[in-house]
């Protein structure tokens, strides 16, 4: 069965095009700058990538070419054979605690929500709309970030704030990349060999996140009511103290929007560092001396130690820490540091297995006492996994 994973953004559309249950890509690709000017789309077939610039002025034209493309290299033969197509959603709220098929009301309620996805929800109603009138017979799903984290124990998802808030104004932790840590942690089970596990998750990418995962269900995770928490980021700031906020509007006359944008946007690595949000330049600027690069990467890891520690308490142990994303993936600077401050708790960095990027590993000695693992993340899969299951 042939099934259309989708990830919208406001100016972009990347999609995977899945054979299930087999699970294998038949081909993917992405469309940028669609509304902005300059716009263009790549496409992976067979191994070969290919770019083509057009003028893209909505989703739905980016649909359209996404399945004449899927036609022209016949990966369909006809818009029948699309028998599912799965959408990612960033904020499903309370509302959505599972992957569901899309109706009036799930749009609704995804609309509603964008007050606290103000840049991804409204996109993704975008592109589930393109989807539905390009390829009307296509059972369309919704995947949401947050479903993954609404097992959270109220202890852990309420903020202490007026307790009347969080159903007035709906305030209080949802988490977020929650599709990746539910792949990650489910692929850590079947490498151990049972279920009945004791995980931290850390998604250390552009956007950074840590869950506690016990027995497969999510019992804390470091993201909050938006994904500007927890973690330090390349660009967000993560935990700080609240009354900063209040302090800074009353001393800067600053407005609610232009804090938003410092906490958001120019924080994190980038705030710390003055050098860069990405840490591929922070460990460049390192080697060259700069000591504020330095004092980045140290907040930066020490902020993730901090949370597996809480998590470690939290689940009363743990069977395997994983790290996955962007950095947690690829940098072998920062894990190691990560390991090296996780001596304490009995962790043993095996330096040589951690010289490797982007590959499924351990990188613990065979006597550390919490192994570590690399583990690629596969978003798009898990959104194939369900919309098969749905669309069967
Ligand atoms: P993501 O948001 O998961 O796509 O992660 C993107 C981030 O991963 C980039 O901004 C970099 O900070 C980081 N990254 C990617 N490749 C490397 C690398 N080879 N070494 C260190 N960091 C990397």
């Amino acid at each position: 069965m042939k099934i259309l994973s989708v990830n919208a953004g406001s100016s972009s559309l990347k999609f995977t095009a899945y054979e299930m249950p087999e699970e294998s890509v038949l081909m993917s690709g992405v469309f940028e700058r669609i509304g902005i000017g300059e716009s263009f789309y790549t496409i992976k077939f067979n191994g070969e990538k290919t770019k083509v610039e057009v003028e893209l002025t909505n989703h739905k034209q980016a649909f359209e070419i996404l399945i004449k493309e899927l036609l022209s290299h016949k990966v369909v033969n006809s818009l029948d054979e699309i028998k599912g197509i799965g959408h990612r959603v960033v904020q499903g709220g309370t509302y959505f605690d599972k992957t569901v098929v899309v109706n009036d009301d799930v749009i609704a309620k995804i609309d509603e929500l964008c007050s606290l996805a103000p840049l991804h929800n409204p996109a993704a109603i975008t592109g589930i709309k393109a989807a539905q009138e390009v390829v009307p017979g296509a059972v369309q799903t919704v995947v949401f970030d947050t479903a993954f984290h609404q097992t959270m124990p109220k202890e852990n998802y309420l903020y202490a704030l007026p307790y009347d808030w969080c159903d007035k104004y709906k305030i209080r932790r949802y988490g977020a990349h929650g599709t990746s840590h539910k792949y990650v942690s489910m692929r850590m089970n079947e490498l151990l060999g049972r279920t009945d596990t004791k995980l931290i998750t850390c998604h250390i990418g552009n956007g950074a996140s840590i869950s506690a995962v016990k027995d497969g269900i999510c019992l804390n995770t470091s993201m909050g009511l938006t994904p500007n928490a927890g973690l330090i980021m390349g660009t967000r700031c993560g935990d700080i103290d609240a009354t900063i906020l209040t302090y800074l509007m009353d001393k800067e006359n600053m407005s609610p929007k232009e804090l938003d944008t410092i906490l958001n946007k120019q924080s994190g690595l980038l705030g710390i560092s003055g050098v860069s949000s990405d840490s591929r330049d922070i460990e460049e600027s390192i080697a060259a001396g700069n000591e504020r690069s330095s004092l980045a990467q140290t907040m930066y890891v020490k902020r993730i130690v901090d949370y597996i520690a809480k998590y470690y308490v939290e689940l009363g142990g743990c069977d395997a820490i994983v790290f996955t994303a962007g950095v947690g993936e690829n940098s072998k600077m920062t894990r190691l540091e990560v390991m090296e401050r996780l001596a304490v708790l009995g962790v043993k960095a095996d330096k040589e297995a951690n010289d490797c990027r982007g590959v499924e590993k351990v990188i613990t000695t065979s006597d550390s006492a919490i192994p570590c693992y690399i583990i690629p993340t596969d978003e798009e899969v898990m959104i194939a996994r369900d919309t098969y299951e749905l669309a069967k």
